[in-house]
């Protein structure tokens, strides 16, 4: 697979520092039972890459310090890692809010039989792929069968009351574009989600995130082997908006890799781009380094990729940056 890094970090973009911080990140693993085209972390059923017990603890120990308010939890299928149940019911002991990136098709695994009952009782706020309401579209770019299972993922998490009005369990879906393309606003087509979901298939959920693909990892190296990856980076960077700086979600997290290593967003744990320690050296971060340590102010590792956080509407985790600021 192709790298995209040498082409981004010739590419200058504007300089951000951390806020205060108020989640913190956990990819548990790359393993997945999916290899979507677009999948910027390249997960899939081979890699081994998995959070040990002893970096779980580490995780626990900076959740019981109290300086988060959220655990959101991303693999891979972070559910395919044999501690994630142990840190949901851990941290939600704590009474901190946590989120599954979850990938739907994951509750059919056998051996996950449970999960979506375990979720629901732990009141897990599910963010669920769900790249288009069209069948072909959705099995094209995440593999055969994948819409249909992700419908029966819905409506199983609906029949436990995720997603539905006067429920406190949330479920919330997440767009990105087939190919190199700027999703479109992020109001209508949830409006559209939310109809043909429900007309179709009797499915409800609370709000519909759309984000841009990163230009790296798997999506960034068809890009590459297809010519397509200089305009793709045009489209992202003429489409920025200084006015999204200030909401990215590297300012308020961080993010924790299967080794307990620290990076300002996923993406960037993806490019191997180490948060800043704050001294001379380069050296990397863990997170038991990180348990009394103060990294407000400190500058955020930026590059071309960020304009995929910054372009048009903006990315963050929560969707469109727009409407999370209003
Ligand atoms: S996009 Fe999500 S579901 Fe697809 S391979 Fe990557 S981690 Fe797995
Ligand atoms: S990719 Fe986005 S979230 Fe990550 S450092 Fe860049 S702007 Fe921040």
């Amino acid at each position: 697979m192709r790298d995209t890094w040498p082409r981004l970090q010739q590419i200058a973009f504007p300089p951000i520092r951390r806020g205060r911080l108020d989640t913190l990140q956990v990819n548990v693993g790359y393993r997945c039972n999916q290899s979507c085209v677009h999948c910027h972390v390249n997960a899939g059923p081979n890699r081994s890459e998995e959070m040990s017990g002893e970096v779980a603890d580490v995780v626990l120990a900076f959740l019981a310090r109290g300086r988060v308010a959220t655990l959101d939890i991303t693999g891979g299928a972070p559910e395919l890692n044999r501690h994630f149940r142990r840190l949901v019911t851990a941290a939600r002991g704590l009474g901190l809010r946590v989120m599954d990136r979850c990938n739907l098709t994951i509750l059919e695994v056998p051996g996950q039989e449970d999960l979506a009952d375990f979720l629901a009782r732990e009141r897990v706020e599910i963010v669920a792929s769900m790249p288009c309401y069209l069948e072909d579209n959705v099995d094209r770019q995440r593999g055969k069968g994948v819409f249909d299972a992700s419908i029966r993922g819905l409506q199983r998490l609906n029949a436990l009351g995720y997603g539905r009005d006067g429920s406190d369990l949330v479920l919330n879906l997440v767009y990105n574009p087939q190919g190199p393309s700027l999703p479109p606003p992020q109001a209508a087509l949830e409006a559209d989600y939310k109809r043909v979901l429900g007309e179709r298939y009797g499915i409800a959920f609370n709000r519909l995130y759309a984000l841009a693909n990163m230009p790296i990892q798997r999506f960034g190296a068809i890009l590459l082997s297809q010519g397509e990856f200089d305009r793709y980076l045009d489209l992202l960077q003429h489409a920025h908006l200084d006015a999204n700086l200030a909401n990215v979600m590297c300012r308020n997290l961080i993010s924790v890799d299967w080794q307990g290593y620290v990076y300002d967003c996923d993406f960037n744990q993806m490019l191997d781009l180490p948060l800043d320690g704050g001294g001379e050296a380069r050296e990397r971060v863990r997170l038991s380094d990180l348990l009394d340590a103060e990294i407000e102010g400190r500058p955020i590792r930026v590059a071309a990729h960020c304009y995929g956080c910054t372009a048009g509407q903006g990315s963050s985790c929560g969707g469109a940056l727009k409407d999370a600021a209003a």
